[in-house]
């Protein structure tokens, strides 16, 4: 019989009433995933999300790998479904894992019944079925406390699935089902993993990024969006606004004192993002901020940033080490993209002694010179809207 994909849903188990939400929102993202691959049946029953092939020319290959992406699954499994029936369950076994099973030193067979009407509880099955397996595979041993395989049987109101072992799923909670975020994006290192972070707790993000031509390059905006897309693989399609930043990064240098560049700067970044995530409908914003890692990111100057918006604003690294953010970053697939070495706009005139305990009366103060209104007015007109999407099709 065909093969085809158990996905254990994680937290939404521990939904009460509103777990249904949860789970078509798990569908809804599931099916539209799936479709890129072909035809795909996708339904939950039992708190396991049923992700099976309709026709036979479906690229189970690459829908298994997107699986792993999906937000709310906790563990998947990729196995074959076949008649509940003892010997139908052991020929399955034998045709499915026996190749791999063949190459193992030692095994146990798990069981899980769920069909309460199968005449055999799960030991039994157990039992039956290694007994039988035992046989056959002579030259594996049996081993039910550490064994280096173990073959799964899942009895279910369907069918019965046999599987190996079962890998980890994306975790957190499926997309949409934690509201809207506009997410900071530069094109370093940590912005990305932040966004992932936010994403995973089913939010779905919109990105914002500030360039400064021509002291930033086209290819580090096209880099910018390379790192969307890739986030994307997670969170699904989002826009990426890309605010012109030029003017007001000039009109702080012409006119602020050099050691508030920086904290400026990060201001307008907020109240222009706050903007633009409101349109969005998005109601907070997110930044790969981390303490203590740079002059801007002390608890003094994130304090004097974060005062100029009322929005909420999530830094999902703040106590991360920086390898950590970079073990996640590369495991999502994003590190390459991000140590390319392009310029950022937080990079352009970067004072030489960045004030790392601002005040806000001093900033203020400082700000006073600029018209910040018409500033941020203008760099809005001035934001380009780029879809992204993780396929091209
Ligand atoms: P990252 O690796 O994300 O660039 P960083 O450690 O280099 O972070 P900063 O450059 O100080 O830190 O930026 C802190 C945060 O401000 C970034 O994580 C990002 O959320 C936001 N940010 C910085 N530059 C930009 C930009 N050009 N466009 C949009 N957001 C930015
Ligand atoms: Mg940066």
């Amino acid at each position: 019989m065909k093969e085809l994909f158990l996905l254990k849903l994680g937290e939404i188990v521990l939904k009460g009433q509103n777990r249904r939400v949860f789970e078509d929102k798990l569908k809804a993202v599931t099916r539209r995933r799936m479709a890129h691959f072909g035809a795909f049946r996708v339904s939950i029953r039992q708190s396991t999300l049923y992700v099976e092939p309709e026709t036979e020319d479906c690229d189970l290959d690459g829908a298994w790998e997107a699986c792993g992406t999906i937000f709310g699954v906790a563990q998947m499994c990729r196995c074959r479904a076949c008649e509940k029936d003892l010997d139908a369950i052991f020929r399955t076994v034998v045709a499915y894992l026996g190749d791999e099973l063949s190459a193992q030193k030692s095994f146990k067979v798990e069981s899980k019944r769920s069909d309460k009407r199968f005449p055999l509880n799960s030991i039994q099955i157990s039992q039956e079925i290694g007994g039988r397996l035992a046989e056959a595979f002579p030259h594996v041993a049996v081993d039910v406390h550490t064994p280096s395989y173990v073959v799964n049987i899942e009895v279910r109101e369907t069918a019965a699935y046999v599987h190996g072992p079962s890998v980890p799923g994306a975790g957190g909670l499926p997309t949409g089902t934690g509201g809207r975020a506009a997410v900071l994006l530069s094109g370093g290192i940590d912005s990305p993993v932040a966004g992932y972070m936010i994403a995973k707790r089913g939010v779905e993000i919109e990105c914002v990024h500030f360039f400064s031509y021509p002291y930033t390059s086209e290819r580090a905006k096209q880099k910018v969006l390379e790192l969307a897309r890739l986030m994307t693989r997670y969170c699904g399609r989002m826009t990426v606004d890309i605010v012109g930043f030029t003017e007001i990064q000039e009109a702080i240098r012409d006119r602020c004192r050099e050691e508030y560049f920086t904290i400026i700067m990060r201001r307008f970044m907020m109240r222009i993002a706050q903007r633009i995530a409101a349109d969005h409908g998005a109601k907070c914003l997110v930044t790969g901020e981390n303490l203590g890692q740079v002059a801007s990111q002390t608890m003094d100057a994130m304090a004097v940033t974060g005062a100029v918006v009322s929005m909420p604003v999530f830094h999902p690294l703040i106590g991360m080490d920086k390898e950590e953010i970079v073990t996640i970053a590369r495991r999502i697939g994003t590190l390459d993209t991000s140590i390319l070495p392009y310029e950022d706009c937080c990079t352009v005139f970067t004072p030489r002694h960045p004030k790392t305990r601002p005040v806000l009366d001093q900033v203020e103060a400082e700000e006073s010179r600029l018209d910040v209104d018409a500033l941020v007015e203008r760099a809005i007109e001035n934001t380009q809207k780029v879809a992204i999407r993780y396929y091209e099709d």
